[in-house]
Formats: structure tokens, sequence, C-alpha cells
């Protein structure tokens, strides 16, 4: 059961806080897409948010993410794959999510590219990189991007839309203002070195999405902040 009050109060608190990083920075709340990062909850929830107006979801794993897609069935709603993506799983998330975060290797992207081609599809990619250097991270390291930039940029069923990160989990979220920053600068070289426009960001979780935003964040991957004390109140109930 999922409480819909809290669930709509949850996504309300979400938008203001959108709001008041893009007003602290300038910037304008349509330029920030909210990803709601649904892989801890089950359909229910993500029909409760489709009908609070949300569009975007976030999966992290192929079978439960396919499952919920299908489930939904919503052609206006957007699925996002932002999990590790093993080339094996390729076939079953192409079809159902339009696009991809974690782009971290060119031989995925050479299957992704093949898989696009057989199925004619033509997703949307981002390239996850390990900004902070962190060794548990996944993620190409920032002096491969341009590399890899050019290659999936030959791949003409891929459009390399941007970059994305996962900043180190930390208590402070003022610390991951750094590793964004890189991100954001990173893009403005690979942009200068490839000739081409790189407009999305995808950076900022439940912790620390407000910072990436005043870093320059175009998509923020939400997920407990939405559903803080709305499956919890209901199973109580
Ligand atoms: C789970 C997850 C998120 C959302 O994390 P929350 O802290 O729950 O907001 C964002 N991005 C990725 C890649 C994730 O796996």
């Amino acid at each position: 059961m999922v409480d819909r009050a809290r669930l709509a109060e949850n996504l309300e608190q979400v938008h203001r806080t959108i709001g008041g990083a893009c007003e602290r920075s300038g910037r304008c709340p349509e330029a920030v897409r909210l990803v709601a990062v649904t892989k801890t909850v089950g359909a229910e929830a993500v029909r409760a948010l489709f009908e609070l107006g949300q569009r975007d979801f976030g999966e992290n794993r192929p079978r439960n993410g396919c499952g919920k897609v299908g489930a939904l069935a919503e052609p206006e709603a957007r699925w996002h794959f932002i999990g590790h993506l093993q080339r094996n799983k390729v076939k079953d998330v192409l079809p159902a999510f339009g696009t991809v975060h974690s782009l971290d290797s060119v031989r995925l992207a050479r299957q992704m590219q093949r898989i696009a081609e057989e199925q004619d599809l033509q997703p949307t990619v981002l390239l996850e990189v390990n900004i902070s250097g962190e060794a548990s991270k996944h993620g190409i390291e920032a002096r491969e991007a341009p590399g890899v930039a050019d290659e999936v940029l030959q791949m003409d069923r891929l459009r390399l839309a941007g970059l994305m990160t996962m900043a180190p989990l930390v208590e402070d979220p003022e610390e991951t203002r750094v590793h964004f920053r890189g991100l954001r600068t990173l893009r403005e070289r690979l942009e200068h070195h490839t000739g081409e426009d790189l407009p999305e960001l995808s950076m900022g979780m439940s912790n620390d999405y407000a910072v990436a935003i005043e870093e320059g964040a175009t998509q923020v991957r939400v997920g407990s902040a939405l559903f803080r004390g709305c499956i919890e109140a209901a199973t109580e109930a």
C-alpha cells in the first residue's frame, strides 16, 4: 500500500527544493528534470507518481525495471536506466528505456549500437564518469572521456547527450560540490574537444540534488526523498 497523500507532499517538497536551488543559482526550474528513482518501490507507487504528474522514472536493474515499465504501460512515461548495464542485458533494456545514463565503456556502446540497429531504436545515452575517482564506483575516468566520446559519436544509433556521475556518499552535501563542478567543467572540455553540444548533466541524488542543481545539473535522480514515509506508513496502518 502507498500513502498517496504523503507521496504528494514529498513530491511537492522535492519540487520546492528544486525551485529553491534554481532561484539561488539563477536557473530556470524547467531546465531541471526530476527523474524519480523507483528501484525500491513497486508498480503501485510508480502508478501513483504518474497520476501526480511525474513522467520521468529511473531504474537500476534490468529485470525489475523492465517489469515496472511494462506494468505502467503509459506512452507518456519516460524511462531512464541508471544502473550498471551488462552487455548481455542490452537487448532487454533498450526497448524499455529511452535513456541510458550509465554508458561506461566502448564495448558496451558497441553492443548498444548493434542492438539498437537490430531493433530500430535510437537511445539517448549519457557517459557515466567516475569524477571522484573512488575505486568502488562505476564509470570511466575523466581522462578517458574525450576518447570514449569520440567513439560513441561515431555510432549513428546512439545519441550522446551529456554526462552522468554519482558523488561520494558524505554527511555534508557541500562536500559533493567539487565533484559536480568537476563534471560540468569536463562537459565544457568535451564540447570543445568534439565540437558537439552535450547539454545534459545527470547528477544529484536525495542527499545532494540541491547542490548539484546549483552546479548545473539538468537531471536529478531522486529516490528515497520521494518515498520517505509513504510505504512504511501504509504497512503500519
Ligand atoms: C538509487 C540511485 C539513485 C537515487 O538515490 P536516492 O539516494 O534514493 O535518491 C540515484 N542514482 C542512482 C544511479 C541510483 O542507483
